[in-house]
């Protein structure tokens, strides 16, 4: 990345999470080595591997349990993101309603049930994690999102989802910006520091015998005998089940290839402001912020009183590369800056002390799905687009169930049961995301819908991030 096309607010900047900064790396997690068998691996120790091992442990209390994580912790998009903790499993209402009719009010009743249960998690576990339930503002920039968020409204009252739309008093009084005349406020939302999560989530694994390799890539599964044999660099694992908990890397399984793209999402962060910086731009409280275009910002504070501000591009690269030298990129971190002094034009003089980059899991409906492979010794969760901090805890049951082989409420929906709409193969992938993204676009600057995007509406597929 050229720094020197960025402005001086970004001097000083690590380009780097923040959240990595908050916690301290574990050098105890050596990789895999030489021979072992366990009765259930978890491959992936983001917050889908590690709800996974901690849930397999409250079922199996006296199973060998291994996590097999291909990097360090936290370093993938489990300690990249904005720590939005959405009481959602299906990203959002609105798209639960549309996809799913018939199951919707299933589907926002267990998302609801999925935050209370992950908050209760965290305090039964003693995960420090900065959790605090402080609810998210929507914010609207034109005549249509300040029509869209009336129709949000009525959406969450057809579900019982409580959601005020703020007088120009009010919206004042929540965040006080040229760039949004109206807004919508949710009080059914959380925020984590997603690092402090990832960790104490390995911590209560740690703590309750779970085994977690660093470092140990896995490169294979095949079946053995009654189980399956996991290849990692200098050491196999034979195992009788295994989750697959992989996200935005290249599944494993190649049948699973086309069901989701790597979309590469940025981030900013402030340094820490005064409570006169914030009185400036009436951001009083400890609630979150997002705008709601198709290219949408997500805003929070920290602890400290950063304010991240992240979203807007999404960003795809043809052959669905997942270079790590493309998780920092100039042209997103300086529309981001231009986007955020739009917003918050008293803050022009603040610098920015971090900017990073992760990968999101884009399914062409937005949700994770779930599914088994090698006779139902394996199963997976995959697809959160965006929206996994939460639902990454309601997938690590789902697949606990399919490997218990349990029929539960989770694993009849149709929602994650199914599979999404693949994406093709390019070129035809890179033409068919660009044009989408385009209309998007088109349609944040017009409100206007295109015919294109009513087809796939109508055919169950979405582009989002
Ligand atoms: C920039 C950004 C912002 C986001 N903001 C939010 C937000 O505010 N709210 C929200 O709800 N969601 C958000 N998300 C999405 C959320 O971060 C993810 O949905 C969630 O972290 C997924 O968790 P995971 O454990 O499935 O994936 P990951 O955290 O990616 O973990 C998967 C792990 O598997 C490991 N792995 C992959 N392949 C192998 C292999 N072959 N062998 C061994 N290990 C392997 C990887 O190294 C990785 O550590 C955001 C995502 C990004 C990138």
């Amino acid at each position: 990345m050229k720094r020197t096309s960025l402005s001086a607010r970004f001097d000083d900047t690590v380009f780097a999470p923040y959240w990595h900064d908050t916690v301290t790396p574990r050098s105890d997690l050596p990789a895999l080595s030489g021979e072992d068998t366990c009765e259930i691996v978890i491959i992936g120790a983001g917050f889908t591997g590690l709800w996974s091992a901690l849930k397999a442990r409250e079922r199996h209390p006296n199973a060998r349990i291994v996590v097999l994580e291909a990097r360090r912790l936290a370093d993938a998009a489990s300690g990249r993101n904005g720590g939005f903790c959405a009481p959602s499993i299906s990203h959002g209402v609105a798209n639960a309603a549309a996809r799913w009719p018939e199951e919707a009010d299933t589907l926002v009743r267990l998302g609801r049930q999925n935050l209370d249960d992950f908050e209760a998690d965290l305090l039964a576990y003693r995960i420090d994690a900065e959790f605090e339930r402080t609810g998210k503002v929507n914010l609207a920039a034109t005549p249509w999102e300040t029509e869209g968020l009336h129709q949000m409204q009525r959406t969450y009252a057809r579900f019982g989802a409580e959601a005020q739309i703020l007088s120009d008093e009010e919206l004042k009084e929540h965040l006080h910006s040229p760039r949004y005349p109206a807004g919508l406020f949710e009080p059914n939302y959380g925020f984590v520091n997603p690092a402090r999560l990832v960790h104490g989530l390995a911590e209560a694994c740690l703590l309750r015998g779970v085994i977690i390799h660093q470092d140990s890539p896995v490169s294979e599964i095949t079946p053995d005998g009654g189980g399956l044999r996991l290849v990692a660099p200098k050491g196999e694992l034979r195992a009788a089940k295994v989750v697959m908990a992989t996200n935005a890397d290249m599944p494993i399984l190649r049948r699973l290839r086309p069901t989701i793209v790597p979309i590469f999402d940025y981030t900013i962060m402030t340094e820490p402001l005064s409570d006169a910086q914030l009185a400036s731009i009436g951001w009083q409280g400890r609630y979150g912020v997002a705008d709601c275009g198709n290219q949408f910002h997500y805003s929070r504070k920290t602890a400290d009183n950063r304010i991240l501000w992240g979203g807007y591009d999404a960003i795809y690269h043809f052959g669905s590369k997942r270079d790590g030298r493309l998780l920092n990129r100039a042209q997103s971190y300086a529309r981001l800056e231009t986007n955020f002094l739009e917003a918050f034009p008293s803050l022009r003089d603040v610098k920015f002390s971090h900017a990073w980059g992760g990968i999101i899991d884009t399914s062409a409906r937005l949700t994770f799905f779930t599914g088994t492979a090698f006779e139902g010794r394996l199963a997976y969760a995959l697809g959160f687009t965006g929206q996994g901090v939460t639902a990454s805890r309601f997938a690590a049951l789902t697949m606990l169930d399919l490997l218990d082989g349990l029929e539960t409420e989770r694993t009849q929906l149709r929602m994650s049961c199914k599979p999404p709409f693949p994406f093709p193969p390019e070129p035809v992938r890179c033409l068919a995301i660009g044009l989408a993204q385009s209309h998007l676009a088109r349609e944040d600057r017009t409100g206007k819908r295109s015919a294109m995007l009513r087809v796939m509406d109508r055919a169950g597929i979405g582009f989002g991030s």
